[in-house]
């Protein structure tokens, strides 16, 4: 078992303040599998005095140098895919193949922002005044559980290419992961301060980041609760704030739909990162009139759904990542049932043959209104609900009738019928007959599920201020 001493400050390994040794557990077996020491409120304030001093020679420097960072940084983390993958599995319990394209996310989205900045103007006209695009100052960076790696590089790569400098507090649970990263950005040879990595407890550590006065801007994925929170604290030094936080995304199924393409499409947005998705597909709105048709082809293609051991490749939904979270899921399947949706598939407890881990039975609720909880309140994990509506109208009424507006999905035979639908949907991003990502195109959410967007252009002018400068030529 090991135990993960460091943080990282002003370009060194460094012995914490705060001593409280949090353990870290193998979501899959229940495993103790190793200790992270956190750090606290006052390595909090020495990491932002780091990025603080960093911040005058980073921000001056030119576009090209910070695209051979980026590059630098690219390289590094993907030298320790492998290592980054076995963190993931061991720590996250992600499958295979999830827990690969993890690892390999972290080090794409690094390549991504050096090719946005390749093409980005910071200085433009409006009028007579020359605009120039300024970084903001010290970006505080706060990260979730289910894709610690990607977050951190993710934000880490649109803050440093607007010129900010960062510090980074990943979640408490991921230490594993945090650790190789940090390695591996460690080595790409960054100046000290550029980038901070303070791993510790929200309500110390992030809350410090959260409030500090020489912190310009916050960039928090999480829940909506606590990013409402950030946004409270936030408010007294006004920092600029992006907020992507949760979903209850509609997968709308239109009434000329394939269902053998349908209900695939339906099962992997809804299960996808073993349902711990803030863009999970799991309210499945499906026309009335076919709804039985639906519900047979999906009872059967859930009978097919492997839940249990990350390392077995036929794994697609791995454990919950905690007890806490296991037990979350547990209490809402229990509330589908009393509040009297109809299961399909899955139900209570773990899967067959399953005795130990955090693993739940992939689970579908049919004949579920959309007042009902389990229709209102994001689960985080392998519940969907079948949704039926009359006509179209009614499906984009029920689509839109929620306070989150993260992302939404549209099946449908007709490309045209289908972009009308999305045109009316609430939500940053709409998916038509496709689970397919896209890096240069801006992620966010409408209404309670944030504020702001991360990728691309708006990704990078999310760390940017526009300075109008007058009277000169
Ligand atoms: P969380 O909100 O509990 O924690 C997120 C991070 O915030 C952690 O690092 C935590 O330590 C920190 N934190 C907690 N309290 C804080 C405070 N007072 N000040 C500063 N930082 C604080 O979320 P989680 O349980 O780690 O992750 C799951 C949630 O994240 C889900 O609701 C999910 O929808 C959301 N999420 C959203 C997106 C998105 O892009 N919109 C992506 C992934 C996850």
């Amino acid at each position: 078992m090991r135990t993960i001493e460091h943080i990282y400050i002003d370009g060194a390994f460094v012995t914490p303040h705060g001593d409280e040794l949090f353990e870290l557990v193998n979501p899959a077996t229940e495993q103790v599998i190793g200790r992270v020491r956190l750090g606290d409120a006052q390595d909090a304030r020495l990491a932002i005095a780091a990025a603080k001093r960093a911040f005058p020679t980073h921000s001056q420097t030119s576009k090209g140098e910070r695209i051979d960072m980026l590059k630098r940084m690219h390289e590094a983390v993907s030298a320790r895919e492998d290592e980054l993958f076995e963190a993931i599995t061991e720590e996250y319990g992600a499958p295979i193949s999830r827990g690969r394209w993890m690892a390999r996310h972290a080090a794409a989205v690094l390549l991504d922002a050096a090719r946005v900045l390749e093409d980005y103007a910071f200085e433009r006209r409006a009028g007579s005044a020359r605009v120039v695009m300024q970084p903001l100052g010290v970006a505080g960076l706060i990260t979730p559980w289910n894709s610690n790696a990607g977050f951190i590089c993710g934000k880490l790569a649109a803050a440093l290419a607007a010129g900010c400098t960062a510090v980074i507090k990943p979640s408490e649970m991921s230490a594993m992961q945090t650790r190789v990263v940090t390695e591996a950005l460690h080595a790409a040879g960054l100046p000290p301060g550029v980038f901070n990595i303070v791993t510790g407890r929200g309500e110390t550590a992030g809350a410090e980041i959260g409030a500090h006065p020489d912190v310009a801007k916050l960039s928090f994925t999480g829940s909506t609760v606590v990013g409402k929170s950030i946004l409270r604290n936030a408010a007294e030094t006004l920092k600029r704030v992006t907020l992507e936080l949760g979903g209850k995304s509609p997968m709308i199924i239109l009434d000329d739909a394939d269902f053998d393409i349908a209900v695939p499409l339906a099962l992997e947005a809804g299960f996808m990162n073993s349902g711990q998705a803030c863009i999970a597909g799991t309210r499945i709105l499906v026309p009335q009139a076919r709804l039985r048709e639906f519900e047979d082809k999906m009872a059967r293609a859930v009978a097919d759904v492997q839940a249990g051991d990350p390392r077995d490749a036929r794994t697609t939904v791995g454990p919950m990542v905690s007890r806490k979270q296991w037990e979350r899921v547990q209490r809402y399947i229990g509330i589908g049932i009393e509040e009297g949706a109809r299961l399909i598939a899955g139900g209570a407890g773990r899967p067959d043959g399953v005795s130990a881990g955090w693993f739940v039975r992939p689970t579908v609720f049919s004949g579920v209104r959309n007042d009902m909880t389990i229709a209102r309140e994001e689960i985080f994990g392998p519940v969907l609900s079948i949704i039926p509506y009359r006509d179209t109208e009614d499906a984009i009424a029920i689509a839109n009738d929620t306070p989150y507006g993260l992302q939404a999905y549209v099946c449908s035979a007709d490309q045209a019928r289908a972009g009308a639908v999305a045109s009316r949907i609430e939500a940053g991003r709409v998916l038509v007959n496709t689970l397919a990502h896209e890096p240069a195109a801006p992620f966010g959410g409408f209404k309670q599920s944030g504020i702001g967007r991360e990728y691309g252009v708006f990704g990078i002018e999310a760390f940017l201020e526009p300075k109008s400068v007058l009277g000169l030529a």
